[in-house]
């Protein structure tokens, strides 16, 4: 099969493959860009690989950086643009069942094709158009089926993140698994807790803010890999309940994503629930933001105090959320509340803690700190104008109380 028009994105990028087989060698577009440009999705990261070896695929360019040299794979620095060169390689016997214990370069293709994880996944594309498919990648492209290339068993077996993999690609791409590669994923899940933490959530996060994240997370509890991923070992019920009770819509971010699979588990320690999951701060602070708000807004509605401390995109996750689950939403009013409140942040408060020392005779301690706050309350309530003899007058009649 032959793509008659190549997208853009590959256009580009044919001088560079160009160059690599005037060279002497040869050169492919290969991976998830080629998948994407056959279902006429949009392309993301295009990948290149050839025949060369590292150190000849740095000859053949003038600016390159070694971002991955052991891997083979070379970044070349062109005027237009920056491209990732990644020689043939195959992978030795996995040891850890993490990591290949060695990668071997090799000058053919077919080789490189076959430690690809699915066949649709693991197409090359000649500068032509030619398509190279030998695992029936084509087919199973249009009938919508996830295959793993090869023996299944084998393949998750080398390398379980394989099957966190296919599960969001299910969900990213709307497929559905081919029956042995699923029954494989089953038998092999139990190996995911050899995998590190950092790319098990990679997938899974991958997976949840993907489109069609309700058909993922239904195989990944049918294949029963939630059993041997952190604190999600019980967790079948909350899973599932998610895929039944919310929208069909996508996340808006994958905090919110995280944020609603914490609450349909009524999971009473998020952050060390994300902990567990190695999450940034950021992340978790984030994700316990979104939650706490969602949960606030069960017994009130948006107010100016919730506004203000959480900030309006926090607020406004926390009702999309609501709006998933079928709950009452009212985006205009946090839109008003928003824009007419008096202050954004308590830097903004004309008075500061040094001017009530000197104006007031305040000492530091504890109570100026409650005055400073409720100095800020006032403010934000629309009770106290931010005006500095406004609010030296308010903190001398707390004074008198
Ligand atoms: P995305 O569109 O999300 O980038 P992708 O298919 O490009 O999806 P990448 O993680 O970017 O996925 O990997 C690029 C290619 O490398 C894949 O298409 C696949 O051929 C191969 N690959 C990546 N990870 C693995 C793995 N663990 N085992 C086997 N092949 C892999
Ligand atoms: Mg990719």
């Amino acid at each position: 099969m032959k793509l008659t028009h190549l997208p853009s994105e590959f256009q580009k990028a044919l001088p560079i493959l160009q160059k690599i087989r005037s060279a002497g060698y040869e050169a492919y577009f290969v991976g998830g860009s080629v998948r994407d440009a056959l279902l006429n999705r949009p392309i993301h990261d295009v990948d290149i690989a050839t025949s060369s070896y590292p150190e000849e695929t740095k000859r053949i360019f003038k600016r390159t950086v070694d971002i991955g040299i052991e891997h083979g794979t070379v970044l070349v620095l062109e005027e237009d643009g920056e491209y990732e060169i990644t020689t043939f390689r195959t992978e030795d016997v996995y040891v850890d069942y993490r990591r290949p214990s060695q990668v071997n370069f090799v000058r053919s293709l077919d080789e490189d094709l076959k430690r690809r994880d699915f066949t649709v996944n693991a197409f090359a594309l000649a500068p032509d158009g030619e398509i190279v498919d030998h695992f029936g990648g084509l087919d199973d492209l249009e009938h919508k089926i996830l295959r793993a290339v090869g023996e299944p068993k084998e393949r998750f077996n080398e390398d379980a993140l394989r099957i966190l993999r296919g599960l969001r690609f299910l969900a990213s791409l709307d497929f559905e698994l081919e029956e042995e590669t699923f029954s494989a994923m089953k038998s092999h899940a139990h190996l995911l807790e050899k995998i590190s933490i950092e790319r098990s959530f990679i997938e899974l996060d991958k997976l949840l803010v993907a489109p069609f994240w309700k058909k993922g997370l239904r195989a990944f509890v049918d294949c029963e890999a939630y059993r041997y991923l952190p604190q999600l070992e019980n967790q079948a019920p909350a899973l599932l309940a998610m895929t039944e009770e919310m929208a069909d819509t996508a996340f808006d971010s994958s905090t919110q994503a995280w944020a609603a699979l914490l609450l349909e588990m009524k999971c009473q320690n998020p952050k060390g629930f994300l902990k567990a999951w190695k999450t940034s701060s950021q992340f978790q602070k984030e994700v316990t933001a979104i939650m706490a708000i969602y949960e606030l807004r069960l017994g009130q509605s948006a107010d100016r105090r919730l506004l203000y401390h959480y900030g309006k995109d926090l607020v406004c996750l926390a009702e999309r959320l609501r709006e998933a689950k079928g709950l009452a939403v009212d985006y205009e009013s946090i839109d008003t509340i928003y824009k007419a409140l008096p202050i954004y942040d308590k830097h903004e408060i004309v008075v500061n803690g040094a001017d009530l020392i000197k104006q007031l005779g305040l000492t530091p301690g504890p109570s100026l700190g409650e005055h400073l706050s409720a100095v800020e309350l006032a403010i934000v309530d629309g009770d106290l104008a931010n005006d500095r003899s406004a609010i030296l007058e308010f903190v001398r009649r707390r004074q008198d109380e």
